[in-house]
């Protein structure tokens, strides 16, 4: 495995079959083994295969597709096959369109959420929703929920929204609606009536807003199959094979969605790996697997256990690892590659020392083992530790991207602009009417909102829909003006829709609210780049047919959906979003108890199995080349900890890894600084005191005594100039906010951040 040459990234990045005539079928089974051939060339009936990680599951998904189209025993409309992420499923018509050397129109591989989406748009009156109906998603519903609470005067302090909301979702999950939640929790404790209260307010609001939550996508199509038989029999007759990718993470709902429409053809193919399971948290049920032969009596099971992706030190650690948990079938995973080289650990002195080392360590990976920065990941348990690793990797001159997709969407202007895009495809939408009924400012303070509020509420409409009685709701003066003026742009805005693109429609929105002229007169640097950000939503929505189309994609960008292999760029992550990703060389980091494992699982087995499972889930995705590191201390929650290292760390046998730090910090680098809080001082921060080791040495870059003020414009090395926001910390922990004109706002350590006075 270690022959391989990395230098070209096509190489491990699309598997490559050459010997594929246009669809011819036997081409396909090609470079399979025998397990994997049976899986594809199965002759209909459930099967369910069950594999370790790197197995080639999803390799066998893809070639069964690509053979049941080639040998005509289905055409592509007849194929439903599910995926994790919208990127998943972008990449699995890729690579079946490549099989058979055709666009195999028609087929429907999406999410869970897109397949129910679609399915809810084409018959959303069944459950009377109206066409054009919007997605709140995660943030949204609970914003609602808190809007909710304060309404009927409920502390927010004490019971808080969000686990109202998450137990809400937990509720749709089991397929509670809101009067079975009532009932069930009738003469039950307290909290669960206050709780279903609250969830009957939120079906009711959300009902009026046409609006539907995540859970509610996938809910609804399920009560949409009970009601119309008609849809039901549709569906089952038109989705002769359903396949299902990363089984082990489906949820009730969504198993009692796939079990609906297999009724007829039975023609069910699920995968997955028990071992995988790590969306728990999101009602994910591995007991759907586990029961899938018990469902489908009649089922074929089909195991793998040879892995193709790793070397065998790399799964001797992945199965060293997830032995330990209790509630598993044995399985081993084996590879007839090599051994390859070991696992090598670094213990650092903090964060920083940390990042120092990822960045050599890529590095390394690149000028020893020719492996690119595109086919290189780090994984992290926690968004959060991302900022101190991204810092380390602009000063190393590392190309690197973070993958998580939200972030541009999470930004204001963003969401304002979308919010405007909903309205016109939604009118009834209350969250989107709420964000930017005073975004640009139109004099519509909370009194004005909650009257308009009131108003809705005595005469069943939704709060958007009541802007338009502005004056019977009793507003006046610049607040009527407003509401008026805002209900006006919208009914222009929807007038313009019928004709304009999407990407026109963008451009609309910006100049018709206001929200441009708004921007310009600004003219800071933030504003400029803000409306820079909505030119590139305007690229964006170029990419659809409709503003729906758009708004709707917009409503399920996936964390893992801006993956982009080909970038040439080292790829940042949290373990969760690895699942199902695989690259030559990658770094875990902060395997420090309370970390990885994180701090919820101290006391629950539960918890902490799971919290193993992702572990296995992050050494799998190595092939070639996998280094771990901790440090010793970190700053959490503004303080800076000492930390134990991982149990993970224990659990892997050590002859598999190399500790590639150097001795363990001595006690007497220890010192109590100016505001008597124990810390390590400067040299110690900067890996200095570890003399030879794999960090350089790092001198302090003299920023954190220039003295610098808020307001006083900087310029820093890489970043160009900026101003500066925020001043906190004193000597070698001093920081810096600092928003760079064309980088945006940067936390910086300044001892370690080369800044300078413009
Ligand atoms: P995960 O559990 O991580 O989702 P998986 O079981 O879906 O993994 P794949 O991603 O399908 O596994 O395959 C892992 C790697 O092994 C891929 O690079 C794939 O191309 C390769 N592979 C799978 N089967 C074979 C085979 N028979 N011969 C050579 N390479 C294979
Ligand atoms: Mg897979």
């Amino acid at each position: 495995m270690s022959s391989k040459n990395y230098s070209d990234e096509s190489l491990w990045s699309s598997e490559p079959v050459n010997s594929v005539t246009l669809a011819d079928p036997d081409a396909l089974l090609e470079g399979l083994t025998k397990s994997q051939r049976d899986a594809v060339t199965h002759e209909g009936g459930p099967l369910l295969i069950i594999a370790g990680a790197g197995s080639g599951k999803t390799r066998v998904l893809t070639r069964r597709i690509a053979y049941l189209l080639a040998t005509g025993q289905a055409r592509p409309w007849e194929i439903l096959a599910i995926t994790f992420t919208n990127k998943a499923a972008d990449e699995m018509r890729r690579r079946v369109n490549e099989l058979v050397g055709s666009d195999a129109d028609g087929m429907w591989v999406s999410t869970f959420h897109s397949a129910c989406l679609r399915m809810l748009r084409a018959h959303a009156d069944v459950l009377g929703y109206a066409r054009g109906f919007t997605i709140y998603d995660a943030g949204e519903a609970e914003s609602t929920v808190e809007r909710i609470m304060k309404e009927v005067g409920l502390d927010t302090k004490r019971l808080s929204p969000r686990s109202v909301t998450s137990a809400i979702s937990a509720a749709k999950n089991e397929m509670q609606s809101a009067k079975d939640y009532a009932a069930m929790h009738e003469s039950g404790d307290p909290v669960r009536r206050r709780v279903s209260e609250i969830y009957k307010l939120y079906e009711e609001r959300l009902r009026n807003a046409n609006a539907m939550d995540f859970d509610d996508l996938l809910v609804n199509a399920v009560l949409l199959l009970r009601a119309d038989e008609g849809v039901l029999s549709s569906y089952q007759r038109r989705f002769r094979f359903l396949l299902v990718d990363e089984f082990q993470d489906t949820n009730g709902v969504q198993n009692e969605l796939v079990t609906m429409l297999a009724r007829e053809h039975r023609n069910i193919c699920v995968v997955g790996d028990s071992d995988q399971s790590i969306y728990r948290f999101r009602a994910a049920d591995v007991r759907n697997i586990l029961q899938f032969a018990e469902r489908f009596p009649d089922a074929t099971t089909v195991l793998l256990e040879q892995n193709f992706r790793s070397t065998q030190t790399i799964l001797d650690a992945a199965n060293a690892v997830i032995e330990k948990n209790l509630s598993r079938h044995p399985k081993n995973l084996f590879t007839e590659g090599d051994q390859g080289s070991k696992i090598r650990l670094y213990r650092a002195g903090d964060e920083y020392d940390e990042a120092r080392w990822v960045a050599s360590e890529l590095q390394r990976f690149r000028s020893q083992h020719n492996i690119t920065w595109g086919a290189m990941a780090i994984f992290y348990r926690t968004n959060a530790q991302s900022r101190v690793l991204e810092e380390e990797m602009i000063r190393a001159s590392v190309p690197y991207r973070v993958v998580s997709g939200m972030r541009f969407y999470e930004r204001k202007e963003i969401k304002n602009a979308l919010a405007f895009a909903r309205l016109i495809v939604n009118p009834r939408d209350e969250v989107s009417a709420r964000r930017v009924i005073n975004e640009p400012k139109r004099g519509l303070g909370d009194v004005a909102q909650t009257k308009l509020g009131t108003y809705a509420a005595q005469h069943n409409l939704s709060f958007a829909q009541a802007v338009v009685f502005a004056k019977e709701a009793g507003l006046s003066g610049k607040a009527l003006n407003g509401a008026l003026k805002f209900a006006t742009t919208l009914e222009q805005l929807r007038a313009m829709a019928n004709d304009l693109t999407p990407r026109e429609m963008i451009d609309a929105i910006v100049r018709e609210t206001g929200m441009g002229d708004e921007l310009l007169d600004d003219n800071s640097d933030e504003a400029r780049s803000r409306l820079e950000n909505l030119g590139e939503l305007a690229s964006a929505a170029a990419q659809y047919e409709t503003l729906l189309d758009f708004v709707e994609r917009m409503a399920l960008v996936a964390e893992s959906d801006h993956y982009d292999s080909a970038a040439g760029a080292v790829s940042l992550m949290t373990l969760h979003v690895a699942k199902g990703l695989e690259f030559p060389g990658v770094i875990i980091t902060g395997l420090e108890e309370t970390v990885f494992p994180h701090s919820r699982a101290m006391n629950d087995d539960q918890e902490l199995e799971e919290e193993r499972r992702l572990c296995y889930v992050g050494i799998t995705r190595a092939m070639s080349y996998l280094s771990l590191s901790h440090a010793w201390s970190r700053t959490r929650w503004g303080a800076y900890m000492d930390a134990i290292p991982s149990r993970f760390l224990a659990e892997i046998p050590p002859e598999l890894m190399e500790d590639v730090s150097s001795p363990p910090p001595l006690r007497r680098n220890i010192q109590r600084d100016e505001d008597g809080f124990v810390g390590r001082d400067s040299e110690f921060a900067q890996g200095r005191a570890f003399g030879s080791g794999a960090a350089p040495p790092v001198r302090s870059t003299g920023a954190e005594k220039l003295g610098l003020k808020v307001g006083e414009r900087v310029v820093h090395d890489r970043y160009g100039a900026g101003v500066v926001e925020s001043i906190s910390g004193e000597n070698q922990r001093a920081r810096a906010s600092v928003l760079f004109d064309e980088f945006g706002s940067k936390q910086l350590v300044l001892s370690m951040t080369p800044l300078r006075r413009a």
